[in-house]
């Protein structure tokens, strides 16, 4: 048997999850172990679209969740030397009903402490010259998303928390159990820690599956692209998203305009509803724009990407914005962890062994502060 090695806190799971966890409990001075079964990151958090998304929180708790996470982002812009730009959003209405709603939005939502404002048409075209004129009625714009790049922060977070609090980081290795207080690894290595996070993502096999078996959590497929790095320099601007993405967050549900959309995009585009798609664009710092997305779920996920899904998605783009350049570079599907009611999931099957997975498509924009909150109420 090795020799036995120890931290305060030992997080299983590289993914932004464990690395918020990680990292809120190294700033509260705890030693730290990180593990990750690959040496590169290849899990949820390198695939997704990097943008930080208050906008479609609902007002209150979320929305303040979101933006105390966007705190941490721009910290660690400066700290960490990560790349995070202030890029805001852009809801653009191509339709009368999505353009009601944005103006309903509006009036509601920022009396309740959004930063958002509804534009005209014109004023929106002026300010964003990307966005399609061809039937544009009005956007709404937000100033508080974020861009970052997945990979590239993914990367760097965990040599920055090393290098700053002395975290260890163990990756490549797998976790192959853990009994309190004890976790082992598949090299044989076996560390003590008094607390021991499980950030697995969307892995439910590995360790306590009995645990997610009766979670309620689902895994949930999204089909993503991006573009070849655009021309001469051009820039988006702002991430951006258009009407069907009004039925995906949950900060529009306040809006009475809302099931009249949903009816007409239900009778309209029946193959959208089908996939869960809605499309967005989020341009990176290398120029290249990032597509998606599309939403299946357990028995209807395949390992085979659906050439139709991401038709649809150019398809519907097309009519949001006019890109100098629209060839593929890199075609990817992501997979999270989901529940249907609430915005996290935690369980503690062992004392001091917490499990911490499924913030679905909010892990970019929730988990700092989700992990912040965590260790305030302990
Ligand atoms: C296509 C797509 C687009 C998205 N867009 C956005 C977005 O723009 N904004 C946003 O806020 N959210 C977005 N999301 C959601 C976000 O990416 C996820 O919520 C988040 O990445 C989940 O992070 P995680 O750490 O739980 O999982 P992961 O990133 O999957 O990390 C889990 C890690 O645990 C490791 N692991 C598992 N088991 C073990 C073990 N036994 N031993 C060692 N290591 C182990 C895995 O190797 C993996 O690295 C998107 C998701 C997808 C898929």
């Amino acid at each position: 048997m090795g020799t036995e090695r120890r931290a305060d806190v030992a997080v299983v799971g590289g993914g932004i999850v464990g690395l918020a966890f990680a990292s809120e409990a190294a700033r509260r001075g705890h030693s730290v172990v990180v593990f990750d079964r690959t040496a590169k990151p290849q899990g949820a958090s390198v695939r997704n679209f990097g943008m930080v998304w208050p906008i479609g929180q609902l007002p209150g708790e979320s929305y303040d969740r979101a933006i105390r996470s966007r705190s941490r982002w721009l910290e660690l812009k400066e700290k960490a030397g990560l790349w995070v730009a202030e890029c805001g959003s852009l809801h653009v209405a191509h339709e009368a009903d999505e353009d009601d709603l944005l103006q309903e939005f509006a009036a509601l939502a920022a009396p309740l402490g959004v930063k958002c404002e509804y534009l005209s048409r014109t004023e929106a075209l002026t300010r964003f010259p990307a966005v399609n004129p061809t039937g544009l009625r009005g956007a709404l714009h937000s100033p508080t998303e974020l861009a970052v790049n997945p990979p590239d922060a993914v990367a760097r977070l965990p040599r920055f928390l090393a290098e700053v609090y002395g975290v260890q980081l163990r990756l490549g290795e797998t976790v192959t159990n853990i009994t309190m207080p004890h976790v082992r690894t598949a090299s044989g290595e076996t560390w003590r820690a008094d607390r021991v996070f499980v950030c697995s993502g969307a892995d439910f096999e590995t360790l306590f599956p009995e645990v997610f078996a009766s979670s309620g959590i689902r895994r949930c497929k999204l089909q993503m692209m991006k573009t070849h790095p655009q021309p001469n320099q051009w820039r988006l601007g702002t991430h951006l998203a258009g009407g069907l993405t009004l039925c995906h967050y949950k900060a529009f549900e306040m809006c009475s305009a809302l099931p009249a959309l949903r009816r007409r995009i239900g009778e309209q585009m029946p193959e959208y509803v089908k996939y869960g798609i809605h499309v967005m664009a989020a341009q990176n710092d290398r120029g290249e724009v990032v597509i998606g997305d599309s939403h299946e779920y357990d028995a209807d996920i395949s390992p085979f990407d659906k050439v139709e899904i991401d038709d649809l998605i150019l398809k519907q783009l097309q009519r949001l914005v006019v890109l100098p350049d629209w060839t593929i570079g890199a075609r990817w599907h992501g997979i999270y962890a989901k529940h249907p009611e609430k915005h996290f999931v935690t369980a503690e099957p062992q004392p001091g062994c917490v499990i911490g997975v499924a913030p679905g498509g909010l892990g970019m924009t929730m988990s700092f502060a989700i992990a912040e909150d965590w260790w305030t109420v302990q």
